[in-house]
């Protein structure tokens, strides 16, 4: 909690001060609603989600005179309200040997850097993780996962660059299923420069998991990174609609001033949220905390 109240210090701050400067000595009044609501979408919270908030704080404390730090915990109360139902852990069912899963998103958004996160804390409990490198546009890709493998001890399927990655997860999958592998983590391609390309990418690759498994990819975490604020939001979107997203990871959220933007698109897609990046380490990845994220973000 320390780490990821640190992390997110620059939303907080903002946050924090703006609540001060608004409520020492005044009323919730119209004006000063408008001040939080303005202060809240600056902080990447979205407008509607921003609307939505301002309005259950006034509703018992209209016309009152409150606190900052009472605003700070409505405020922390009514994130966390919205956040709850989306904190969701991931599981791994150990059913399916191998649980199959596709991590997708923009390049640069923490996808490479998740999956070695995941497979430190799956071979750590134990269990048997295969990693395959899928994006195999970009050589630094291939090389930044081999290297993730390398420390975690999970054996990496590569192909050469500008290979097929939906024959390269294919055969990933063919042999985690022969060798009793109990995760499988799927790195793909993130250029949304040609989205047409992305998604026939994707789907090619979803087509020929599922010719091994009707319910494959078991599956389809989408990790956003925080630091683009609304653009995450259009992430989202454009992931949706292009595979089932199950899940969410967040990364970056370690010197933000835009965490906010969890909350926006929590309240959004209603997407579960998985867990967090706070750092570039192998260990920096926490499972979501509603209440924690809400305080930390809240000041
Ligand atoms: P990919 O292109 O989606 O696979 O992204 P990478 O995993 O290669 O990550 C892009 C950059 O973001 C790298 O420099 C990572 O070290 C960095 N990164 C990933 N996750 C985090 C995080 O939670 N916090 C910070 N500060 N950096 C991160």
């Amino acid at each position: 909690f320390r780490r990821l109240k640190e992390g997110l210090k620059r939303s907080s701050n903002a946050l924090s001060t703006g609540i001060t400067d608004i409520f020492t000595k005044r009323k919730l009044d119209d004006d000063v609603l408008e001040e939080l609501e303005e202060l809240l979408i600056t902080s990447d919270i979205g407008v509607s989600t921003s609307a939505k908030i301002t309005a259950n704080i006034a509703r018992t404390r209209y016309n009152k005179e409150i606190a900052p730090d009472e605003i700070k915990e409505a405020l922390a109360e009514e994130v966390a309200a919205i956040l709850e139902p989306v904190t969701r852990p991931f599981v791994l069912d150990e059913s399916r040997k191998p649980h199959v899963v596709l991590v997708v998103g923009v390049n640069g958004s923490g996808k490479t850097t998740t999956i070695g996160k995941l497979a430190k804390q799956y071979a750590d409990a134990g269990k048997k993780v295969m990693l395959a490198a899928g994006d195999t546009f970009r050589a630094a890709a291939i090389e930044q996962l081999s290297i993730w493998g390398e420390r975690t001890g999970a054996p990496v399927m590569t192909t050469k660059v500008g290979g097929d990655a939906a024959g390269l997860a294919f055969s990933a999958y063919e042999q985690a299923k022969a060798n009793g592998t109990d995760l499988l983590l799927i790195d793909t391609a993130g250029r949304l420069q040609n989205k047409g390309h992305l998604m026939a990418e994707l789907e090619k690759i979803i087509r020929v998991l599922k010719k091994l498994d009707a319910d494959a990819p078991h599956s389809s975490i989408l990790v956003l990174d925080a630091t683009t604020g609304q653009n995450a939001i259009n992430q989202a979107e454009i992931f949706g609609k292009v595979c089932d997203v199950t899940g969410l990871v967040m990364t970056k959220l370690d010197g933000t001033a835009r965490g906010g933007v969890l909350v926006a698109i929590a309240d959004k897609f209603g997407l579960p949220v998985h867990a967090i990046g706070v750092g570039e380490g192998i260990d920096d990845l926490q499972p979501f905390a509603a209440m924690d994220f809400a305080r930390a973000l809240s000041g």
